[in-house]
């Protein structure tokens, strides 16, 4: 790929598509389009250079707009959230379908060469994943499907369209099953963030109040992995530009299971408290158990995210941190 070659990246007002943007930009790219539905100062970041837009691509029209002179298209924009959002909002979350879709037909028609597409590992079966020791996943347990209502049924759904563009119109689609990302600059309140963020925050927040406890969805037992944002980054530019992996599903995550019990520790460990946990039994919980399997993705591009939850997690907990504070100090902050 050329430096000057046109990169698209819808969602970049939001976590991955904004660290993605930054990311192309660090490496020399010089024409980076940014699109997102939310008004400007709303983004998460803004990297200079970049030409941001402010555009609904679940609108055919905006997705042509956004297309135009593009050769490659990365396509994150989806209505999404933690599991308090996924459970309770299944309806915008299927809608999202209309995103892949035009955006599909609009990178197809501009003669783009590489789309991307950020999938999810709520495309797995659920029924895989009742127990909280349920084995890693594997590609090939998307099917036979009973994927995560809403949420997942849309993510499978516009992974087929991505293989079928590839089968019968001959564009480049390129697949990634994200495992929960976590890191600085994504959603850390408000009803969208995830355990990772939510967790840090509330240790914060008990550490600023001065409350020796703090609320955990469910009683603590399930158990997930979570990839490092730069890993996801890495990964993303990686499955792009490997021809093997055109329209093929692939795993990007980490296997570095825990509890959500142990990511309250690692927390506190951060922190340096020790709190009382409170478990709400009757909030959203999602599956009991899920994990990575990363075999194909060490076969074939020879790497998988690899930074440790600790690591990560101090820098994800610093940066929230500092938005809590900034936000206390009546500042405007990301959220
Ligand atoms: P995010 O919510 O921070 O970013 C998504 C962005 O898409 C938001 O800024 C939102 O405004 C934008 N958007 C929504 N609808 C749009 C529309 N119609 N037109 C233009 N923009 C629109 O989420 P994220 O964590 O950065 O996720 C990025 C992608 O990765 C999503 O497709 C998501 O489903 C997928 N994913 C994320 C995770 C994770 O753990 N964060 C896990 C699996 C998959």
């Amino acid at each position: 790929m050329n430096k000057s070659d046109l990169v698209v990246i819808t969602g970049a007002g939001g976590f991955i598509g904004g660290s993605l943007a930054r990311s192309f930009q660090e490496r020399g790219f010089s024409r980076i389009r940014a699109v997102d539905k939310k008004p400007l100062s709303n983004w998460y970041q803004r990297v200079p250079g970049v030409e941001c837009l402010s555009l609904d691509v679940s609108e055919p029209d905006n997705c042509v707009r956004a297309c135009e002179g593009a050769v490659e298209v990365y396509n994150l924009a989806a209505d999404m959230g933690g599991m308090g959002f996924i459970e309770r909002f299944r309806v915008e979350c299927l809608r999202s379908i209309l995103i892949n879709t035009h955006m599909l037909e609009a990178a197809w028609r501009a003669g783009v060469e590489r789309f991307f597409y950020s999938s999810s590992a709520c495309v797995y079966n659920t029924e895989l994943q009742k127990d909280t020791a349920s084995s890693a996943l594997k590609e090939s347990d998307a099917y036979p499907a009973m994927a995560e209502r809403g949420y997942g049924w849309e993510k499978l759904m516009s992974e087929m369209f991505c293989q079928e563009y590839w089968a019968e119109r001959g564009l480049k689609t390129f697949i990634a099953r994200f495992h929960n990302v976590y890191g600085p600059n994504g959603t850390w309140d408000g009803g969208r963030e995830k355990a990772p963020a939510a967790l840090c925050r509330k240790v914060i927040d008990a550490k600023d109040k001065g409350r020796n406890w703090i609320e955990i969805w469910g009683d603590g037992t399930r158990t997930r992995s979570f990839m490092y944002i730069d890993d996801c980054v890495k990964g993303i530019d990686m499955i792009t530009h490997f021809e093997d992996l055109i329209a093929t599903p692939i795993n990007l995550g980490s296997t570095e299971l825990v509890s959500v019990n142990e990511l309250v520790s690692i927390i506190e460990g951060i922190a340096g408290v020790k709190l009382e946990r409170r478990y709400d039994l009757s909030a959203p919980k999602g599956v009991g158990g899920r994990n990575s399997d990363n075999t194909m993705i060490r076969r074939i591009l020879k790497w998988e995210p690899s930074t440790p939850l600790k690591s990560g997690l101090k820098k994800t907990y610093e940066w929230i941190e500092q938005q809590y504070m900034d936000r206390k100090a009546g500042k405007r902050t990301v959220e």
